[in-house]
């Protein structure tokens, strides 16, 4: 284990540093990692940012984006970066199957493992925690570490800001969700005095599609939603082929499952997609139903109480089919 003192020390000499993020970073993910990496250069350490799968170009224009390295088109650099770091921070997740291949690089890397982090049961890997599940993002945790544990707020420069505030931008789902507090709003003030210019970034996150996308999006709600209104809950379904058709990218879906929840009424809302190798689920869920529970149950994964997400070897028909009939046993929390 090391203290934040030791961190500290660390910290104050130049250090050969990584950052890592979830498989398939998202808005947060990528923010936060950024954020961090625009903070850490400013110390003249070395620091690269690895993910472990590309990510939605809508990211692309957050400064540092340019020197990422994507695992799986650069396995061999990030092993030698890896293995060569005196400190890895793993950012936005905290378990080391939530990072694929890099993974196992990183469990037997020497590198002191810092993790930042705001999901559910924590694996044991790491050597320093900066863990708190209220958060409503990592970046809003990377914000408190900076100025409260390092004590660097004059650091926290409009790069830092732009990153952070994409962060909590997209994991607070346009700050609607109910983590999204006071003290939330708070830092989000701090962040755009720092420079963040919040109008530019939401549109340069939300409003930066290709057509193809909003088309899609009209696939989703005109074909492939189902309500189950016995239930409370909207399912929406997309095959393989309609992936190709709309030449969808990764980022393209995101979002689309929270449509379902418009719905006056609906407290559950899955998005079931049959991706090449898998079929990959993602829940969404208002108040007491656990769309974690749900998927760690049934669909070999996780996540937050009301965002979740898992996979399954089974085919489409199967996963959809299989997913209906989980519903009875939780129809009391679905209808009072
Ligand atoms: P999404 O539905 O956007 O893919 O994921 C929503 C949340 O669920 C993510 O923030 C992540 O925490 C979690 N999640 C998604 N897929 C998985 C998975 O396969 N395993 C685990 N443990 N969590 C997941
Ligand atoms: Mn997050």
């Amino acid at each position: 284990m090391l203290s934040i003192a030791s961190l500290i020390e660390l910290l104050a000499q130049p250090q050969k540093i990584v950052i890592t993020t979830h498989h398939k970073p998202d808005g947060d993910a990528i923010g936060s990692s950024l954020g961090l990496y625009n903070y850490l250069i400013q110390q003249g350490h070395h620091v690269t940012v690895i993910t472990p799968t590309d990510y939605p170009t809508y990211f692309n224009w957050m400064p540092g984006n340019d020197g990422v390295v994507i695992y799986t088109e650069h396995p061999e650099e990030c092993a030698a970066l890896v293995s060569e770091a005196k400190i890895i921070f793993c950012l936005d997740f905290n378990a080391l199957g939530r990072i694929n291949e890099l993974g196992e690089l990183v469990g037997k890397s020497a590198a002191y493992k810092v993790m930042i982090d705001h999901h559910l049961e924590p694996e044991d890997f790491d050597d320093y925690r900066y863990w708190n599940i209220g958060a409503c993002a990592t970046a809003q945790l990377v914000y408190t570490f900076i100025v409260e544990e390092l004590k660097h707020k004059e650091l926290v420069n409009k790069d830092v800001a732009s990153c952070l505030y994409a962060g909590i931008l997209t994991d607070s789902a346009s700050f609607h969700l109910p983590n999204t507090t006071s003290a939330v709003h708070r830092i989000t003030a701090d962040l755009i005095d720092a420079g963040a210019v919040n109008w530019r970034i939401y549109d340069l996150v939300y409003n930066n599609s290709p057509e193809n996308r909003l088309r899609f999006l009209g696939l989703c709600l005109s074909e492939r939603l189902e309500v189950l209104y016995e239930f409370n809950t909207a399912i929406f379904h997309v095959t393989k082929q309609d992936l190709e058709k709309y030449d969808i990218q990764t980022g393209d879906t995101e979002g689309i499952v929270n449509y379902a929840l418009s719905i006056a009424g609906i407290k559950l809302a899955a998005f079931i997609i049959e991706r090449k190798d898998k079929v990959k689920l993602s829940l969404r869920s208002k108040g007491d139903i656990p769309a974690n529970a749900i998927c760690r149950k049934y669909f070999n994964g996780g996540g937050h109480f009301n965002a979740a997400g898992g996979h399954s070897e089974d085919s489409l028909e199967n996963v959809i089919n299989q997913f209906k009939q989980i519903l009875p046993e939780y129809k009391k929390l679905l209808i009072k």
